[in-house]
Formats: C-alpha cells, sequence, structure tokens
C-alpha cells in the first residue's frame, strides 16, 4: 500500500551526466522512499544555463532509468518554474526581508557581514544581488542521519542570496519553493549540502512553507579526500554493467549488496525492503574504481 505522506526526491542540477556520487545519493533517496512506500520524483535543476550542458537532463534520466531507479509521476523541470519564484519573492519583498546587494561577490569570504543591509532598491541602479535579511537567531536541523545540529544565522548563515546578480533565482529560494509544491517529505541527498539547509529552512518559514525532513549522506571521495564532482572530472557511472554499480553504491552506504540478484529490478526491491538508516556510515567513502 502506499503512503501518501511520504514524497522523497533526487534533484540533480544537469550540469553533467550522473557520477558515481550523485548516483549514491538517487539511489538513498530512492531505497529510502521505497522502504516507506512512498512516492520518489525526480527534479531537474535548470536554473543555471550558463553551467549547464544540454545533453544532461536526458543522459541523466536514461542513466536512472538504466539502473532501475524509475522514479512516479512526470519530471519536472525548474526552467518550467519561473513564475513561481518570482511569486515567492515578491512575497519576501512585501515583507520587507530584502536587500539589494552591489558587493563583489569576489571580495567576501565567509559569511556575508551585512555591507549592503541599509541600501534600499530605489536608490540602486547598478546590477544587484537580492539577499535575505536575517535576523539573529539559532535555526536546529534534526538530520536523519547527522542528528541534532545547530546554526547561528550571524555567525554560520549570514543574509544569503535568493536572487542573483544575472538575475537568476538562487538555488536556495528555488529548491524550497519545489519541495513545498511537489509536497516532498522528505530530503535525502549529500553532505555538501548540509550547509545549505538552515538557509532552506529559514526561506520556508520566511514564507509559510512546510520544512521537509532533512537526510545528509556521507560524501564520496577520491583517494586523496577530494569529494567526487564534475570539477573534479568524475567519470560518468558505468550503464553498461548497472548491477556493478548499484552493488557499489549499496556498499558506500553500509547496506548488503544483494550479490543473489540477478536484475535490477530484483536488487533494487531487495534493498529497498532491507534498508536500514542506521547502517549508512557517519564518514566520508572513498571509491576509486
Ligand atoms: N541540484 C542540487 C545539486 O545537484 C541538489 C539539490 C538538492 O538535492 O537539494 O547539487
Amino acid at each position: 500500500m502506499e503512503n501518501a505522506s511520504y514524497i522523497g526526491r533526487f534533484a540533480p542540477s544537469p550540469t553533467g551526466p550522473l557520477h558515481f556520487g550523485s548516483l549514491v545519493a538517487a539511489l538513498a533517496s530512492y531505497l529510502d522512499a521505497r522502504n516507506h512506500d512512498g512516492t520518489w520524483l525526480v527534479r531537474i535543476e535548470d536554473l543555471d544555463p550558463p553551467r549547464e550542458s544540454p545533453h544532461a537532463p536526458g543522459e541523466i534520466l536514461s542513466q536512472l532509468h538504466a539502473c532501475g531507479l524509475d522514479w512516479d509521476q512526470e519530471v519536472m523541470y525548474q526552467s518550467t518554474r519561473i513564475d513561481a519564484y518570482k511569486a515567492h519573492l515578491n512575497k519576501m519583498a512585501d515583507q520587507n526581508v530584502l536587500y539589494p546587494c552591489i558587493c563583489p561577490r569576489k571580495k567576501i569570504s565567509g559569511t556575508y557581514p551585512g555591507t549592503c543591509r541599509g541600501r534600499t532598491f530605489s536608490t540602486t541602479d547598478k546590477p544587484y544581488a537580492i539577499r535575505l535579511k536575517l535576523r539573529h537567531r539559532s535555526v536546529t536541523l534534526d538530520d536523519l542521519f547527522v542528528g541534532k545540529i545547530s546554526y547561528d544565522t550571524e555567525t554560520d548563515v549570514g543574509d544569503f542570496i535568493v536572487r542573483r546578480k544575472d538575475e537568476l533565482f538562487a538555488y536556495q529560494l528555488a529548491v524550497i519553493v519545489d519541495d513545498c509544491e511537489q509536497e516532498v517529505s522528505h530530503v535525502i541527498r549529500g553532505a555538501d549540502l548540509l550547509s545549505s539547509t538552515p538557509r532552506q529552512i529559514l526561506i520556508a518559514e520566511q514564507l509559510s512553507l512546510p520544512v521537509p525532513r532533512y537526510g545528509h549522506l556521507p560524501l564520496v571521495v577520491d583517494r586523496n579526500g577530494i569529494k567526487l564532482s564534475k570539477q573534479t572530472h568524475a567519470l560518468p557511472i558505468d550503464t553498461s554493467s548497472p548491477l556493478r554499480t548499484l552493488r557499489f553504491a549499496l556498499q558506500v552506504l553500509g547496506q548488503d549488496t544483494q550479490d543473489r540478484a540477478t536484475n535490477t529490478k530484483q536488487l533494487l526491491s531487495n534493498a529497498s525492503r532491507q534498508w536500514n538508516r542506521s547502517l549508512v556510515p557517519k564518514e566520508n567513502q572513498v571509491h576509486d574504481k
């Protein structure tokens, strides 16, 4: 029986084909959803054309499909959601919690100190980014894998960008607006996004949107401890032997590798049934195959 209260999702940015690190995040969110008889969605976060490859959405979807990671419902594309982001940005503007920022990005290291806080939209004519003004408080997250963490808005977060200087909407705004639109209840993703989470919670609270449960997975790193990513030239996953790829991913997630399964369907259905959050390791995982 389907569990209507669990909706999970995988939300890749189409900067290139999936590498092993992103497959691990996809698999964990899939298994967590299926283990709870929930729905599993895919959302393509195509919000940043300069960083994207036009072939990537198709490549990513066919890689997921080749691994048997079939999603429910139609794929959502963030490029079709601009009006929703505008409406939410306007709502925050009406609440007087936004300000224009003309600070050059390169000059800011660490937490933004609020240099442009006194600036107003009516007197700023240069291209500007838009930041959310935070009141000093702490944000607490009870992460499914990492446990409880608290963030201080002043020292750990800082007023952050919700619309960029090039007029593109920031990931932080789009992601929480869409998680709400898709009624996502559980966000399972890599720990590289952990520090983004208080920002998404702060936007949700500002806009009175529901906050999903979050679970951040250990990162997959190479032999030198560097996270696998497009920037470090991580190779696309090998879809010619999906069983082998999925077994490596299960191993990284601390789960049984389902050595007796003879096809992806069997492997995924057994792995979903046996999925155990408490076996997911806390430390980063090395993968150099
Ligand atoms: N699109 C983001 C990325 O690929 C992930 C978004 C998320 O899972 O919240 O890094």
